[in-house]
């Protein structure tokens, strides 16, 4: 039977780490969902219809890959479109703790799920969105970590920033 496996995350915005895990998780699973997960907790830079096009456009490349959005609970979804596999990835020992909580809790949720870690590579283990978002706003280019679409919106916004600065 064919394997369906969810990539969710914020992707706020989507980074050469992401497509990085996204790739090489398309040659082990047939499909791949890679979904945008709406979360009113975190502070947003994109909305999810434009983060959803940033991944799009990223990962067009990648044939078994497609791209949603969802709210609320991730095993709901994963459920909903058939896929008992949940990628993740790790960086670093930090992110540990976290994943281990939550591949728990899903298990609990979803008995079938399985989550599959990807380790980071080397390159973008210290990559963040969070940390492209800082970069970003204190004027620092971050074109080798993130993918051309996502450079060139952060672009936008930069010069948006910029054009805020001078109004003040
Ligand atoms: P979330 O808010 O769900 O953590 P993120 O978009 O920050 O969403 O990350 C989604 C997934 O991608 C997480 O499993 C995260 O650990 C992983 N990830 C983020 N950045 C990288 C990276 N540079 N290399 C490998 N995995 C990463």
């Amino acid at each position: 039977m064919p394997v369906t496996a969810l990539y969710p995350g914020s992707f706020d915005p989507v980074t050469l780490g992401h497509v990085d895990v996204v790739t090489r998780a398309s040659r082990m699973f047939d499909r791949i969902i890679m979904a945008v997960v709406a979360n009113p907790q975190k502070d947003s830079l994109f909305d999810i219809p434009h983060r959803m096009r940033l991944v799009e456009d990223s990962v067009g490349h990648l044939s078994n890959v497609s791209v949603e959005s969802f709210e609320g609970l991730t095993v709901e979804f994963a459920r909903k479109h058939r896929a008992n596999v949940i990628i993740r990835g790790l960086r670093a020992i930090s992110d540990f703790e976290f994943e281990f909580q939550m591949s728990q809790m899903n298990k609990t949720l979803y008995p079938e799920l399985e989550t599959v870690f990807v380790m980071a590579k080397l390159d973008y283990t210290f990559l963040s969105s969070s940390m492209v978002k800082e970069v970003v706003k204190l004027g620092g280019n971050v074109s080798s970590l993130v993918p051309q679409p996502v450079q060139k919106a952060l672009s936008q916004v930069s010069s948006n920033l910029k054009k805020g600065e001078m109004r003040h």
